[in-house]
């Protein structure tokens, strides 16, 4: 199979030939039809990741058609995400907080994942894919959705709610929280009008820079952006008691800032990764809500470009890798 391979950080994807990989037992074997590209692919291949399995196969939204297993019959749609194995027994695992496992292995991190023509993964955390979505517009449900979902629920029930950094997990989860009656501010970088018409456009109320205030007090708000200086910005921005949570896997360093802006029991937290049942809950709910997903479909081949663009910003929505 072809694939585009890391083999070290920092080093260009390699487009290479590779011996088709085969299911062992409890996996699946899937003809990948399109691959999502995640911010989280560029912080592996930038080194700012430790420890991922070299020479490795980036991109955990991966989409695809089963040729073997047994889950799932010859044929079917399915998702493999992020979250490729779990191990059970640990304090996490054990209370519901699977995405938290001491020795969790990752799709396209430490196993190896979608940009390839080929992938395999243990069946138990595949998914079958809602209908109403092409290949191309289903890759994004797999990360920038879920984590999004995830981290839209430790907002709460928050009504007003920022997005900082409208990307592809913003503009999925700006119109779950639209479709839950919520209010959606969106902050981009400064001078980014395409991304803040495409806010508008998915039904924020506001869009302006991340260094605004929003014209009225948020109840949450939830940083995509992987920018530590976003955090002050945020708590700033929050009421009392309000929330502000990141849910990137990596971000520049937090600046000092005044303990005011978190007094008033103000909650900062991160969110990392995602259980099994996140991918359920958001996937049942993509099934019933038609997300608009902007995706650009990519070849495989251009992988390399294609992070460069989303490194510069200048993706708007999402891309996929298509083999
Ligand atoms: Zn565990
Ligand atoms: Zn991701």
């Amino acid at each position: 199979m072809r694939a585009m391979i890391l083999r070290a950080p920092r080093a260009p994807l390699e487009l290479s030939q590779l011996p088709d990989p085969e299911a062992g037992p409890g996996q699946l074997l899937v003809r990948v039809r399109a691959c999502g590209v995640c911010r989280t692919d560029l912080h592996v291949a930038d080194g700012e990741l430790p420890d991922p399995k070299l020479p490795l196969v980036l991109g955990h939204e991966v989409v695809g058609v089963v040729v073997g297993g047994t889950r799932y019959r010859p044929g079917t749609r399915v998702g493999i995400p992020w979250l490729g194995w779990t191990c059970g027994e640990c304090q996490y695992c054990r209370s519901g907080r699977e995405n938290l496992c001491d020795r969790a292995r990752f799709t396209g991190y430490t196993i190896d994942g979608g940009y390839a023509e080929l992938a395999v993964a243990d069946e138990r955390y595949c998914f079958a894919l809602p209908e109403g979505y092409g290949d191309v517009e289903a890759a994004p449900l797999l990360c920038a959705g879920l984590i999004g979902h995830r981290s839209l629920r430790m907002a709460g029930d928050a009504r007003r709610v920022g997005l900082y950094g409208f990307g592809a997990a913003a503009h999925l989860i700006a119109q779950v929280a639209r479709h839950e009656g919520r209010e959606v501010y969106a902050f981009t970088s400064p001078g980014d009008r395409e991304a803040q018409e495409f806010a508008l456009q998915l039904g924020a109320v506001w869009a302006g820079s991340s260094l605004e205030m929003p014209p009225r007090e948020l109840d949450a708000a939830i940083l995509f952006a992987p920018v530590g200086a976003l955090v002050p910005l945020a708590l700033r921005a929050v009421r009392k008691g309000g929330v502000v949570v990141c849910g990137g896997i990596h971000m520049s360093d937090i600046p000092s800032f005044p303990y005011r802006l978190l007094w008033g029991e103000r909650v900062l937290r991160s969110v990392a990764n995602l259980t099994r049942r996140d991918a359920e809950e958001f996937l049942e709910l993509a099934g019933r809500v038609r997300l608009q997903t902007r995706v650009q479909p990519r070849p495989l081949r251009e992988a390399n470009e294609v992070l460069a663009e989303l490194r510069a910003g200048r993706i708007v929505g999402a891309a996929a890798l298509v083999p």
